[in-house]
């Protein structure tokens, strides 16, 4: 009886929020989470999961000492990842990064590289961005990953100090300048001798990756590996 109930208030539910794919508006069918099939089909991975010595660890292994990295989609312009990242990061959807957060755990951090990890950190906003935005949609794909990957979820870790204007019109050195002093340990007495996954939803020039990373070295004996949802290069 609970059952019918439930389907019948599930069928309820829907007719006031029809479930669409994220990716291109369509109608999800049944057995359809978040992304349609199609959808799914278009997105393109990295593949870096396969090789330990890929493009994203060679840059940033580079300009900081980290064990592994890994990025699940390549970002493509105008493409389904845009209209899905729009979606986590400006439209409140939550589930949906949740959602990517388990994939991402499940396809791409289940390999024995990262099998070692222990604690997933992801990159913090400034408080009185996550108040207006009423979120941090990494730390929602970070607990997505670390539901799946069987670790935990460690928020505190990293303060935002530096209230930073937008990226997106700046070029490599500007983005440094911007954001190296941007980060602050928060608690970290549980991270001691840890290997933490640095977690962020984008990777661009690195330059927040790169300073989060530099601020968690100054945590004894911590080791450090970083996931990126998106990967982009073209910027
Ligand atoms: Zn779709």
């Amino acid at each position: 009886v609970i059952g019918v109930i439930k389907s019948a208030f599930n069928a309820f539910v829907r007719l006031f929020y029809p479930r669409v794919c994220a990716g291109c508006g369509g109608n999800l069918l049944s057995g359809e989470e978040h992304i349609c099939l199609v959808c799914h089909q278009n997105l393109v991975p990295t593949q870096f999961n396969l090789r330990k010595e890929n493009a994203f660890f060679k840059t940033m292994s580079a300009r900081v000492p980290i064990e592994a990295a890994t990025a699940m989609y390549y970002f493509t312009k105008g493409g389904i990842i845009q209209h899905i990242l729009h979606e986590i990061k400006y439209k409140g959807n939550r589930a949906l990064a949740v959602y990517l957060g388990q994939i991402f755990g499940k396809k791409n951090l289940k390999d024995d590289i990262f099998s070692t990890v222990d604690v997933v950190v992801p990159v913090p906003l400034h408080p009185k961005k996550e108040k207006s935005r009423g979120y941090n949609q990494c730390a929602l794909i970070g607990s997505g990953i670390a539901e799946v990957m069987g670790k935990r979820l460690e928020i505190a870790a990293l303060k935002r100090v530096n209230f930073t204007t937008t990226q997106t019109h700046k070029g490599r050195t500007d983005r440094w300048e911007n954001v190296k002093d941007a980060f602050e340990l928060g608690n970290t007495d549980a991270l001691k001798g840890k290997h933490i996954l640095l977690l962020d939803d984008v990777m661009t020039t690195g330059a927040t990756l790169e300073a989060c990373a530099r601020t968690l070295m100054n945590i004894e004996g911590v080791r450090l590996s970083i996931a990126t949802l998106v990967y982009t290069d073209e910027l």
